[in-house]
């Protein structure tokens, strides 16, 4: 699958905001957006301020790299939340937020949503003691989240515990440390993502 290669960071310089791509490296003083926050390119800074169309493409750009997911497939996660009762937006976040591989970097067990899908692919998460290999698996309230014993023993997986601690859990998870285990406790909720994501420009670009 294609995926994006280059140098990551150019992709927060060029949104302006940390996407948090790049492991523990995000939480540093060697963060690019910390240290230069430019848009890339040599003749970027000439570029004037986005407004209408462009706007909306840049807050669904953002989105899309923050998940780390295609344009098909976030284009049908957006059917989905369309289809879905409630607030398209809320529902949007709400899918993407359920992927596994989310919650799996999202419960510290990986330093980035990029070596989360990996954990995930490589069949070393386990839900509800089954393994599950596909990123996009959605999560569900009660869902218990484990690891295969080999990964458990990894020293990039222990590192990843180890630094995460600081970036907290959000609450409609639940981390048993000790154990390497996690749970869904409830759907997630809007204000569970702190991102400064505003899905409503996203709402309308789709909506043309
Ligand atoms: Fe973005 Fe992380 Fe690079 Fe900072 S270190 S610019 S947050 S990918």
């Amino acid at each position: 699958m294609a995926r994006y290669h280059a140098a990551v960071c150019r992709l927060c310089r060029r949104d302006a905001v940390k996407l948090f791509l790049k492991g523990d490296r995000c939480f540093k003083e060697k963060c690019a957006i910390e240290k230069r926050n430019t848009p890339p390119g040599q003749h970027a800074r000439r570029r004037g301020k986005l407004k209408g169309y462009g706007l909306q493409l840049r807050e669904k750009q953002k989105m899309k790299r923050i998940y780390g997911v295609l344009e098909q497939q976030f284009r049908n996660y957006f059917k989905e939340a369309d289809r879905l009762r409630g607030v398209t937006g809320e529902n949007l976040i709400g899918l993407l937020e359920k992927r596994l591989d989310n919650v799996v970097y999202r419960l510290g067990f990986a330093s980035s949503r990029q070596q989360a899908r990996q954990w995930v692919s490589h069949g070393h998460i386990r839900v509800n003691g089954r393994r599950v290999d596909v990123a996009n698996y959605q999560v569900r309230p009660g869902d218990e989240i484990g690891l295969t014993a080999n990964l458990a023993k990894n020293v990039f997986l222990l590192a990843s515990v180890e630094s995460s601690s600081g970036r907290g859990v959000p609450e409609w998870l639940e981390l048993d440390r000790e154990n390497l285990r996690g749970r869904v406790v409830r759907e997630p909720q809007r204000a569970d993502v702190t991102y400064p994501i505003e899905e409503q420009l996203i709402i309308e670009l789709y909506s043309k």
